[in-house]
């Protein structure tokens, strides 16, 4: 069998002050970026478990529980490599799973577009564009609101629970509350305080896979994921792990050296 050839390398890393020390193995050879995203999972995974530290450490609780979906019937943007690799994911289920989903995603973007949800939300981003206000602030709250006010649950949800909780996004992994759960039916800023956490690798991702392909703002919702990989090609560029985890970690933690040590290979 062939294998894939591995770099292994230790990493210390200070991420909005607090430190972290990992060991990373990542591809050698040029990849997707998609195929880098068990690593930045991982990361993720982590600078959120310190979020939890610091917030017990505070006296606060996290509210989430197992068999709580009320978050999931936001507005959610992901990146396209993810985009791509959910559509594979669905694309592996078994014949009944797969048409059960791609029926539930057909509905919620069918739902969204008879309220013209998308051309606003794309028209307001638009705008944004001219700098932030408190009136455009009011709106953006109230069209996610709107959003959210239609219980539409996001198609992976079963049973409340994530049905693809290992593959789930970034952005669902950072999603973290230390308010009562029950205002996440109807979550606002000033009922929701969410877990802080020391850096976002869902926008330090989402940066680094942009391409040309989402030129509008809503076309990268999860809820429209199917119809986004179904209607573009994955033109993201292919790197070395090295590169791209280079890259990633410059986002993560806005320095020109993140501190990533020399890898050595190994055969995985
Ligand atoms: S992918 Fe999972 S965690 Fe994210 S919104 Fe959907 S059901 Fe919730």
């Amino acid at each position: 069998m062939e294998t894939e050839e591995m770099l292994s390398g230790d990493l210390k890393l200070d991420i909005g002050g607090e430190h972290f020390e990992l060991n990373l193995t990542i591809p050698a050879a040029p990849v997707k970026p998609r195929r880098m995203l068990p690593v930045f999972q991982m990361l993720t995974n982590q600078i959120v478990a310190r979020g939890i530290e610091r917030a017990n450490e505070e006296g606060k609780a996290i509210s989430c529980k197992a068999a709580c979906g009320a978050c999931c019937r936001q507005p959610l943007l992901i990146s396209e490599a993810e985009v791509f690799d959910l559509a594979d994911l669905i694309e592996s289920m078994p014949f009944e799973r797969r048409t059960t989903i791609k029926q539930r995603f057909r509905e919620g973007r069918e739902y969204f577009e008879k309220l013209d949800w998308f051309n606003r939300f794309d028209a307001m981003s638009e705008r944004a564009k001219a700098g932030p206000s408190d009136e455009l602030g009011r709106e953006f709250v109230a069209l996610l609101s709107e959003y959210i006010a239609q219980r539409v649950a996001c198609p992976f949800l079963e049973d409340e629970s994530c049905s693809i909780y290992e593959d789930r996004p970034l952005i669902c992994r950072e999603y973290l509350v230390t308010s009562p759960a029950e205002n996440c039916a109807a979550p606002r800023p000033d009922n929701t305080a969410k877990l802080p956490i020391s850096g976002s690798a869902a926008r330090a991702f989402g940066l680094l896979v942009k391409t040309e392909n989402s030129a509008k703002p809503s076309s990268l919702l999860l809820i429209r994921l199917l119809e986004f990989a179904e209607t573009h090609t994955d033109r993201s560029m292919e790197r070395i792990g090295p590169e791209w985890t280079d890259d990633f970690l410059r986002l993560l933690t806005d320095r020109k050296d993140p501190g990533l040590a020399g890898p050595k290979a190994e055969a995985a």
